[in-house]
């Protein structure tokens, strides 16, 4: 099917595409890669009367590091993730997640800021957001506000990004030193969308015990969440096998895990509890080098 009719423009600054987004209110929608945007016009889910373009906009797109954090922009692709060689040495976790979002021809258009802003229930980034405990950067007409991960997942498909503001960057914080990730997915056969998936970030002391961990759930429920009691199970102790398989037996726990034609609730409760297990174990093995 074709979209209905729209109007396109294509701003050459974020000032102009601020000033198209506050003037059209409403009737405007903001294309990234368009592959979420645009196959939900094609089936007229969406039907925006103009399509500002940020494809033209310099500076929203790009890897690099902050001080001791590292700053993504919102028009970073996945495959420019994947293939990051900063992201590679310092949070493999982040080239990892983009290596496995849909096939090439989706990472080398699909955006960073178009998962988080479209926040599809299903969405790989999301998990390993959460999981890092990253910060969104918005930008409106009064300029720039942060906003922390756990609040940006608001509900399906909704975030705390406001009507006239883009999503301009995230920022990846540091962690300590014998940190380690993994994010690990049960993949959707044909989209490769998660049915399930797990990011998870723990960090070892030097006697082996947990200091610090992450975990973010996707697929399973309406929205990206963070698995509490999991991360809470993996505190302060030695991450062996018993350990990690209690902490990831509460997976499920906080998700509003919805039955659909991918599985049960049961069913996907479980891979939760499983993918968590797989994802922590993994990312305990990194931490200890
Ligand atoms: C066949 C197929 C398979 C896929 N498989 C997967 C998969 O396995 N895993 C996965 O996670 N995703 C998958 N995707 C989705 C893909 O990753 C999308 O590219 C991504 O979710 C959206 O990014 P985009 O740049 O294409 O955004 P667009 O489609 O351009 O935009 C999506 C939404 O975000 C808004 N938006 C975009 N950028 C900004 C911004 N900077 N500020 C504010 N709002 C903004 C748009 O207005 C729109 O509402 C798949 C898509 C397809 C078509």
């Amino acid at each position: 099917m074709y979209p209905a009719a729209f109007e396109y423009h294509a701003p050459t600054s974020v000032q102009d595409a601020l000033g198209l987004l506050g003037r059209l209110g409403d009737d405007a929608k903001l294309l990234a890669g368009g592959h979420s945007l645009v196959p939900m016009m094609k089936l007229r889910l969406a039907q925006p009367k103009h399509l500002i373009d940020l494809r033209k906009v310099p500076g929203l797109s790009g890897i690099k590091e902050d001080g001791g954090a590292i700053v993504i922009g919102a028009m970073t692709t996945h495959w420019q993730m994947e293939s990051s060689p900063v992201l590679k040495q310092k949070w493999p976790i982040l080239s990892e997640t983009a290596s496995i979002v849909g096939d090439p021809a989706v990472r080398n258009v699909g955006t960073i800021g178009g998962s988080l802003a479209h926040a599809d229930p299903a969405a790989d980034q999301p998990a390993t957001m959460i999981a890092l405990g990253i910060e969104v950067v918005c930008q409106g007409p009064n300029g720039r506000r942060t906003v922390k991960v756990d609040d940006w997942f608001q509900g399906l498909m909704s975030t705390a990004l406001r009507e006239n503001e883009l999503l301009v960057e995230i920022r990846v914080p540091a962690w300590p030193a014998g940190t380690g990730g993994a994010y690990l997915k049960f993949p959707h056969p044909a989209s490769r969308f998660a049915v399930v998936g797990v990011g998870a970030v723990v960090t070892l002391d030097g006697e082996g015990k947990c200091t610090k961990a992450g975990v973010g759930v996707t697929g399973a429920g309406t929205k990206a969440v963070r698995a509490r009691g999991v991360e809470a199970g993996l505190l302060g102790k030695k991450l062996d096998a018993a350990t990690i398989e209690a902490a990831a037996a509460k997976a499920h726990e906080g998700v509003d895990v919805q039955a659909d034609l991918q599985g049960s609730v049961e069913y996907k409760s479980h891979l939760c509890r499983v993918f968590a297990k797989r994802a922590i174990t993994e990312a305990a093995r990194r931490a200890r080098g």
